[in-house]
């Protein structure tokens, strides 16, 4: 899941920004309302943080170019704006959330947990013959064995699993799961899915991570049109 932080300064962007990697967010960071609104422009994000006094254009007025697409990610508000009449502000102008500063990372983590589940009316659970993904948790089980992932290798195998019997390039897969930095690196795809593999295919009679040749990966799904193993 990838995640826009629109903060200009950088000791919060550092601090948050840190924070929602661990928990396995891809984020990309704008430090200015410029910034922010050129980079929604050419990608896709589950969720916006928005800071709200941003030099240049305000985070107010973010908000309301950001309302005005056709298709726009929830928004989470962190300002230091934190009175009653700030909040109702921010929410009447079409936040779906608003944390004031200071706040403790924990909760900035639960509010985020909360707006994607709610926001994008995904599924908590996938499932894929007998793997399943429970994605509050953010835990797999294959056949009731339950599989220890890393975050990265969770997202991806989210991905995967959403899209199941659909064929995933690598661009699609690293730009899903990780930032722009990692634009055009996308052997690390290779590399995660091969442990991947390991860890949810080794040892089972039915592979469901398969090698689509010319293309880059799918989950297999007993409906749909496999490709190649
Ligand atoms: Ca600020």
């Amino acid at each position: 899941m990838r995640i826009l932080l629109v903060e200009d300064e950088g000791r919060i962007a550092e601090f948050v920004m840190h924070g929602l990697t661990e928990a396995g967010y891809a984020v990309d960071w704008a430090p200015t309302g410029e910034a922010a609104l050129d980079t929604i422009q050419n990608s896709d994000f589950g969720l916006v943080i928005l800071d709200l006094m941003l030099p240049g254009i305000g985070g107010l007025e973010v908000l309301e170019r950001i309302r005005g697409r056709p298709v726009s990610p929830p928004v989470l508000v962190l300002s230091g704006l934190g009175q009653l009449d700030d909040r109702i502000r921010g929410l009447d102008r079409g936040a779906d959330d608003y944390l004031a500063k200071p706040f403790a990372l924990a909760e900035l983590l639960a509010r985020v947990r909360a707006l994607l589940r709610r926001g994008a009316a995904l599924p908590e659970r996938i499932q894929a013959a007998d793997l399943t993904l429970d994605c509050v948790r953010r835990r797999a089980s294959r056949g009731g064995r339950i599989i220890e992932l890393a975050p990265k290798e969770f997202s991806i195998l989210e991905y995967l699993m959403r899209h199941q019997g659909r064929p995933l390039t690598r661009n699609e897969i690293v730009d899903y799961v990780w930032d722009s930095e990692f634009d055009g690196l996308t052997n690390i795809v290779d590399v995660y899915i091969r442990h991947l593999r390991a860890k949810i295919d080794d040892g089972s009679g039915l592979k469901l991570i398969r090698t689509v040749r010319g293309i880059g990966y799918m989950l297999y799904a007993a409906d749909a049109c496999v490709l190649d193993k």
